[in-house]
């Protein structure tokens, strides 16, 4: 059985997303009782800013991949690394955001280094055997899954479920800079990378305010109004299917059975009836407001604030009310 916890700290537009101090504060509540150290493996290129970020939130020791060869994520590159580390100087414990890459590393990173893995934690119990807890079935029920066998316990976090770290001014950690040198024979290689379209590009699961726009907004040109909230807001921009299907909005910012499980602060459904399969998708949020012309709609069932009324009418005024209220000041 490995000692410590690890996190996975991987930079997205050089800046390390929220998930990591979240992962970063769970890291420190597991290491506590025994009295472990808290990794974190920081991967990409031109980190060292982000290394005093880490210290602030209580990380121990940091092992340092920074390479313009790792500037780009690659599954068979970031795999290896993470495995031979293991491999190397086993944790008890390793987490990854519950995003694109982690969803795709984690699971790969197990299965070389012959562990088991939990996706989607909320949370994580040392009740007898180290446990993480998932939703299943819409969130209806949570799942405890066990680990078993003398592998670290490797687990994807959801991005706003846990507590983040606290701040500790002055805390160090060790730095431990890591050669790489790039693999030979890699089969995927990157021929470019596409920046996503121009207004309210926020990635749905990540963000801590997500605004989304259903089949109430008519048009592809009325998710405008859905933008224009989310900007004031610092929110994500998501859509039900049937906004998807109609060619208004894309696949990836989907919510729900067939598109992304979100979990923001606040949820804002504007025109969206509130389908099972779409609740799949952001059920779990901490607070969800409904605006739709239709009281008996289902969302309203669901919704912890609700404003009956037509969303031509409502976010135009919801958006500069909170435009005056907050300022330059961001929520998110
Ligand atoms: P509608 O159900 O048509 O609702 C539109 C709402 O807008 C209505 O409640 C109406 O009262 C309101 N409205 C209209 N005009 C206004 C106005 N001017 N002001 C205020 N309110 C207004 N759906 C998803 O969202 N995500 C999924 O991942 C998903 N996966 C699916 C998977 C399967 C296998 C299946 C069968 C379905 C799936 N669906 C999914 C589709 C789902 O069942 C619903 O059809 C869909 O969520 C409805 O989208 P909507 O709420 O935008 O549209």
């Amino acid at each position: 059985m490995g000692k410590g916890i690890w996190i996975l700290a991987e930079p997205r537009d050089k800046a390390l997303p929220r998930v990591v101090f979240e992962m970063l504060g769970e890291a420190r509540r597991l290491a506590a009782p025994g009295g472990e150290e808290v990794t974190a493996v920081l991967l990409g290129h031109s980190l060292e800013p982000l290394v005093a970020e880490l210290e602030k939130y209580g990380t121990d020791r940091v092992f340092l991949y920074d390479h313009a060869d790792l500037a780009e994520y690659n599954l068979q590159v970031y795999s290896k690394i993470l495995a031979d580390l293991i491999v190397k100087d086993p944790p008890r414990v390793m987490l990854l955001p519950a995003n694109a890459h982690g969803r795709e590393l984690a699971p790969s990173v197990a299965i070389k280094v012959k562990s088991g893995m939990a996706s989607d934690c909320i949370r994580f119990s040392h009740e007898g055997a180290f446990h993480g807890i998932r939703p299943a079935y819409a969130g209806k029920v949570l799942v405890t899954l066990e680990y078993t066998g003398d592998g670290p316990s490797i687990a994807t976090v959801r991005p706003n479920q846990l507590a983040m770290g606290e701040l500790r001014e002055g805390h160090k950690a060790t730095i431990v800079k890591m050669e790489f040198e790039k693999p030979q024979g890699l089969r995927a290689k990157l021929l470019e990378v596409k920046k996503p379209e121009q207004g309210a590009t926020m990635e749905v699961t990540e963000a801590t305010i997500v605004v989304s726009g259903g089949r109430g907004l008519g048009a592809k040109e009325n998710f405008s109004l859905c933008e224009s909230l989310a900007s004031v807001l610092g929110a994500a921009v998501g859509a039900s299917r049937m906004a998807v299907d109609a060619g208004w909005r894309e696949h990836k910012y989907q919510v729900g059975q067939t598109g992304k499980v979100v979990t923001p602060n606040i949820y804002i459904a504007c025109g969206i009836s509130g389908a099972i399969q779409h609740q799949v998708g952001m059920n779990q949020s901490k607070c969800i407001v409904a605006i739709n012309k239709d009281p008996e709609a289902n969302i309203f069932k669901l919704a912890d604030y609700g404003i009956v009324g037509d969303i031509f009418t409502i976010l135009p005024l919801l958006t500069q009310e909170c435009r005056t209220m907050l300022g330059s000041e961001v929520l998110a």
